[in-house]
């Protein structure tokens, strides 16, 4: 009953989030469902199903994948790369099918750059997932398709009683890059290409490893057991029914009732949107819409239906040389690799320059100077470089290495191992201060009205501004000896700088650009600390015992204000009569005032977070390690290590019962 219940929940939430892209379960909450579902499966492997939520994580590796027979076989599909060679096929199939073909129209959709699978689902529920293969014949990869998090385990609605689903499993970018990233630092070799990736992942031999790799599916046909007939006039109709059943299905197809619509979309997706999308795509996919008509018009050799056409856009990849490879200066301080290119035309674009992200990844891909690479311009406004290609190579390329000085302003520069990046120390380093002094009058953080980014070039320029404390000695004389400012707009740039002052701590922290703290991590230190100085005097594990705070961010706080110049800015800022202070909600019972309490496993009905809001509005201090100063420690479910330091130390140690009690009657 329970378990039902359970997967349902799950089964809801992923819904909504893959799907819907509407989330209305936390993350804790999801996670505590899941534990708990997981724990009644283990207790009672009877009440397990396949299409449970916890059949994702992963099952045990196999010595080879077995092949599996797909229903009908797979297609493929011919190229048109122009709009002539579009028009060349409709001439073709209008001979055989007729004017028809005309009236009826086309579906148009995104042709995904993955790899292709077959996913069989019986009675709604998901029994074989397979890939291509030879199109007549793939492997078998269930195991590896139930960890991938948006393809239906089980589908909604009444699907038909047998079906095959076909469609594409792919890399969003962003994921891809980011675990590319997390391979980098843990000295694992990055992956060049998310196609290969995406298609290497599926073919593992552990699904445990294909469950932590962040793939996605789109699903685009639906193909009926042998025998059997769907129930749909159209593709649109089949779309419209795959997004029904929970199947995600790619964004931007549409109905085209003539070439000339056609000709339109496929510009549009080539020029304007494939740069925005998360995903590869390499064309369009063209089809008779009828599905009847698809039937007349059949399959060439089995494979070759002539009833739809691959639009091919021109490649996002262009190989040039790398001629150069420079370093700017971030806002933080973080120093960042960029590559200097060959000019060369990418998708109707000239591109010159190129990110590398960081030196880690400049060495896993092996770039030299002077190397001849491979340049793609996708997804992103920034153009990457994939890899080099050492076939090409002289012997005249030259490796390379962050420089061990700022190129800015020539201060030592520093290495941050969990960023993998290396960054310039000086808080008043020439290369950060533009965007440093933009960001502190941002909205997020000192909310300087009326100075935008080019008012803060103009006083940067003019010598007036050299760092954050400086803006507060502006003066209406100096503003007006500058250009576009009269006595009216000098006047209230100055009021606005001057306001600002009594903005509260957490801003100012934010506004100060600390690697790492963002506006909520500033917020966290401003009410834990209630000060600055309280802040400038702890120490490193202080910080880090900050609920939500960590090392990472505790780190780099004290290596901030242990920076040259930054005591002085800091006084300086002080001077001009800055709040140094966050003023501190009022606690609404004040039950708990004074405490310091640690949370720990899971509680039966508190989320952490909602725990710690409680806590906190009674006025105790929520932090993240247990010491002899920690009032009580609330101890859940799967209670680790700091049960075991609680009940050494002697610190008294509740349950959520325990705690809820507390909240309303303090003893
Ligand atoms: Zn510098």
């Amino acid at each position: 009953m329970r378990a039902a219940e359970l997967r349902a929940l799950l089964d809801q939430a992923s819904y909504e989030y893959y799907i819907l892209d509407r989330p209305t379960l936390s993350d804790a909450e999801y996670d505590r469902l899941f534990r708990e579902l997981q724990g009644i499966e283990r207790d009672h492997p009877e009440l397990r199903t396949p299409d449970s939520p916890t059949q994702r994580v992963g099952s045990p590796a196999v010595s080879a994948l077995p092949k599996h027979t797909h229903l009908t076989p797979m297609l493929s599909l011919g190229n048109a790369f122009s709009d002539d060679e579009v028009r060349e096929w409709e001439e073709r199939i209008v001979k055989i099918a007729g004017d028809e073909v005309r009236r009826a129209g086309y579906s148009a959709e995104l042709k995904i750059d993955g790899a292709a699978i077959s996913l069989r689902y019986d009675d709604g529920v998901l029994v074989v997932g397979a890939t291509r293969g030879n199109g007549v014949i793939g492997e078998d990869v269930t195991a590896n398709l139930r960890t991938v998090r948006d393809v239906p385990l089980r589908l909604r609605g009444t699907p038909p009683a047998r079906v095959e689903i076909r469609g594409e499993i792919y890399y969003p970018f962003d994921l891809f890059e980011r675990m590319n990233e997390e391979r980098v630092r843990s000295g694992e070799p990055v992956f060049a290409n998310p196609r290969n990736a995406a298609a290497g992942a599926l073919r593992q031999l552990d699904p445990s490893i294909t469950a932590t790799r962040p793939l996605r599916f789109f699903g685009y046909t639906v193909v009926p057991a042998p025998g059997e007939r769907l129930p749909f006039r159209t593709q649109g109709e089949v779309l419209a029914a795959l997004k029904g059943w929970g199947v995600p299905v790619a964004p931007h197809h549409r109905h085209c009732a003539t070439l000339e619509e056609v000709a339109r979309w496929s510009h549009q997706i080539e020029h304007e949107v494939r740069a925005t999308l998360n995903f590869a795509i390499d064309g369009g996919v063209l089809k008779v819409d009828d599905l009847a008509l698809q039937d007349d018009l059949g399959v060439v050799g089995g494979r070759d239906p002539r009833w739809a056409i691959a639009r091919k856009f021109a490649p996002d990849i262009a190989v040039t040389r790398l001629l150069d490879i420079r370093v700017n200066v971030g806002r933080t301080g973080a120093l960042n690799p960029y590559a200097v290119l060959d000019p060369v035309e990418i998708g109707g674009t000239t591109v010159t320059y190129a990110t590398l992200h960081n030196e880690d990844l400049v060495r896993a891909k092996d770039l030299r100077i002077g190397d001849m690479v491979q340049v793609k311009r996708a997804g992103e406004v920034i153009p990457q470089v994939i890899g080099p290609i050492p076939e090409q190579r002289t012997g005249e390329e030259r490796e390379w290495r962050m420089p061990s000085t700022c190129p800015a302003c020539g201060h030592t520069v520093v290495r941050d191992d969990e960023e993998v990046a290396w960054y310039c120390p000086n808080v008043s380093c020439e290369g950060r201060r533009l965007e440093g002094l933009v960001h502190f009058a941002s909205r997020a953080a000192m909310d300087i009205r009326g100075l935008s980014d080019a008012r803060m070039e103009q006083l940067v320029a003019a010598g007036f501004v050299r760092d954050v404390a400086d803006l507060y000695a502006l003066t209406v004389e100096q503003l007006l000896t500058l250009e576009r400012f009269a006595q009216r707009s000098a006047e209230q740039l100055v009021e606005a700088i001057a306001a600002s002052r009594a903005q509260p701590l957490s801003r100012l922290l934010f506004g100060l650009g600390i690697r790492h703290v963002g506006a909520g991590a500033a917020e966290l230190l401003a009410r834990h600390f209630g000060d600055l100085d309280h802040l400038m005097r702890a120490t490193e594990a202080d910080i880090a015992a900050v609920h939500g705070i960590g090392e990472t961010i505790a780190h780099s706080v004290i290596t901030w204000f242990a920076a040259p110049g930054a005591r002085d800015l800091i006084e300086r800022l002080r001077g001009h009569g800055l709040t140094f202070a966050e003023p501190q909600a009022p606690a609404a019972s004040g039950a708990l005032k004074g405490l310091t309490v640690v949370i720990t496993g899971t509680l039966p009905t508190l989320s952490r977070q909602e725990a710690s809001s409680r806590l906190e509005a009674a006025g105790a201090r929520v932090t993240d390690s247990v010491s002899k100063k920690t009032s009580f420690l609330v101890a859940g479910e799967a209670a680790g290590s700091k049960l075991d330091k609680a009940r050494a130390l002697g610190v008294e140690v509740i349950d959520e019962a325990e705690l809820l009690r507390r909240l309303e009657h303090p003893a």
